[in-house]
């Protein structure tokens, strides 16, 4: 176990990394999880590494839209189960009709039965995706295996840390996808019905917090609020935070020096 001083000013990430890289040789998390990871983080970085107000608006239009949708279903990789199974487990507890999914791009059975494990542990019970029976249209080999109770039914997928091929499947299976993406220019995000573009655990918070908050109001509200945002101005809004961002830091930094030599 890598040992990391609590006193490090990057202590939670190097957290995060030292624990994602021990679940990637445990197996649960693939190799690429590690690069992906490392992706979001540079993201992240970008963003000012706190939930904007546009990610905010985002998580709540989500929780309105999973209110609505008739048969909602979460989306969970081995990324996802190392960083947030509790999270998950929590929107759950607060919204029982959301189902959970293993789907993985780098499916083996072992994996799959990893992840189902660490939900569980985290306290779910039910689990689809573990042997899947249907295929997602589109999709080559493993990638489009899914649970012919869970995704293949589903009007409404959120889709955590998700490959853009298959975002782009689900939507052309007519489904409303919802991307948790801190990459507001991947093609998960720019396919996505609603893109979330923050950190997952952060975003996992939130919405947990207004699924409990939004239940029980009346549909026209949750219509009003499912449809107060644009996934397009969803993502420009996220890339003119970033542009405004590095314009103030650059002129925040202090200039290099010349060296010596001129
Ligand atoms: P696409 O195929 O959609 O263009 P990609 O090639 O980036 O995207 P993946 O490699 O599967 O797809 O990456 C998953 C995405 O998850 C990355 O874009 C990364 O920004 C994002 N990501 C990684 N970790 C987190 C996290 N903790 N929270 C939110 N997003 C994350």
């Amino acid at each position: 176990m890598t040992v990391i001083p609590r006193t490090h000013p990057r202590y939670r990430s190097l957290r995060v990394r030292a624990d994602l890289a021990e679940k990637m040789r445990e197996g649960l998390v693939a190799p690429e999880g590690l690069m992906a990871h490392g992706r979001g983080e540079a993201f992240d970085y970008l963003l000012g590494e706190r939930t904007s107000p546009e990610a905010r608006a985002a998580i709540r239009a989500a929780a309105a839209r999973i209110l609505l949708a008739r048969r909602p279903v979460f989306s969970v990789n081995g990324n996802v189960a190392a960083l947030a199974a509790r999270d998950v487990a929590r929107l759950v507890a607060r919204y029982p009709r959301l189902r959970v999914e293993v789907n993985l791009f780098h499916r083996t059975p072992q994996r799959a039965r990893d992840v189902a494990q660490v939900l569980q542990r985290a306290g779910l019970r039910e689990i689809l995706g573990i042997r899947p029976t249907a295929r997602l249209r589109g999709l080559p080999s493993d990638r489009g295996w899914v649970d012919a109770r869970g995704i293949l039914r589903a009007d409404l997928v959120v889709v955590p840390l998700e490959d853009g091929d298959r975002a782009e499947a689900l939507r052309a299976a007519g489904k409303c996808v919802i991307s948790i993406d801190l990459n507001p220019l991947s093609r998960t995000s720019r396919t996505a019905d609603l893109p979330i573009v923050d950190e997952l655990t952060r975003a996992l918070r939130l919405l947990a917090r207004d699924l409990k908050e939004l239940s029980g109001e009346p549909k026209e509200r949750l219509r009003a609020l499912a449809s107060a945002v644009q996934g397009e101005d969803l993502r420009s809004r996220s890339l003119e935070r970033i542009r405004k961002r590095l314009r103030t830091l650059a002129r925040e930094e202090p200039r290099a020096r010349p060296g010596p030599a001129g």
